[in-house]
């Protein structure tokens, strides 16, 4: 898939207030710092689309993105702040469950790993509880220029290794660089096959 467009639409906490035109969603999360915003700027070739880390601010909303006026690329808060308070984060983990369980139109959730980081507590019960609740996602490892060939398949097989004690079946994992725009193809190829999957259910809905 090509990108042609990329667009910031609206930024905020409640779903009611995201778009409603139904279009589909992908959206995006992981730790703070875990190069979401790199990786949503590599794949639409937008370097200052979503505001890095270095910009606090937008980090606690949901950020709404239209590609090619077909589908919205979703920036989600990051987890896992350190250094925010308890009522902060209840405020943020609400603000996150509430679009995942309940926004309709989200399609697919990326959840981004650091491909260096052994699997953290923190990821892996995020991950569970994905599954528990039936959210479809898939596994984004980011950061791959930082280790070389070797060390990258085995981080990523110890990471899958670990989600196999836990998962039957595993979600579909992408190895990605922002820095080298590895995995970009391969990221859009596949949000790409579902919104034609879309496309044909909805063409035989209105042929029903
Ligand atoms: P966010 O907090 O998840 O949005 O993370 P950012 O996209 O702001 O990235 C955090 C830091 O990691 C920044 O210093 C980025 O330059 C760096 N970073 C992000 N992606 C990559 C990557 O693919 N390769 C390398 N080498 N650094 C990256």
């Amino acid at each position: 898939m090509e990108i042609k467009s990329a667009k910031f639409v609206i930024s905020n906490t409640r779903i009611d207030k995201c778009p409603q035109d139904g279009k589909p969603e992908y959206a995006f999360i992981g730790r703070s710092n875990v190069g979401k915003s790199s990786l949503i700027n590599m794949l639409t070739r937008k370097p200052k689309l979503a505001m890095t880390s270095a910009t606090p601010g937008k980090t606690m909303l949901i950020n709404h993105f239209i590609i090619n006026d077909a589908w919205y690329l979703v920036d989600l808060p990051g987890y896992g702040y350190a250094q925010r308070g308890k009522k902060a984060k209840d405020k943020l983990t609400q603000i996150i469950e509430t679009y995942i369980l309940e926004r309709e139109q989200m399609t697919n959730l990326f959840v981004l790993i650091d491909i260096r980081h052994e699997p953290l507590a923190i990821d892996l019960e995020f991950i569970e509880w994905l599954g528990e609740n039936g959210v479809p996602f898939s596994i984004v490892f980011t950061k791959a220029d930082k280790l070389g060939t070797q060390r990258q398949r085995e981080n990523v097989e110890r990471y899958l290794a670990k989600l196999r004690e836990q998962w039957e079946e595993l979600p579909p994992h992408f190895v990605t660089s922002s820095e080298k725009g590895v995995g970009r193809a391969e990221l859009l190829g596949y949000i790409d096959e579902i919104n034609s999957s879309l496309f044909r259910v909805e063409s035989l809905e209105l042929r029903v």
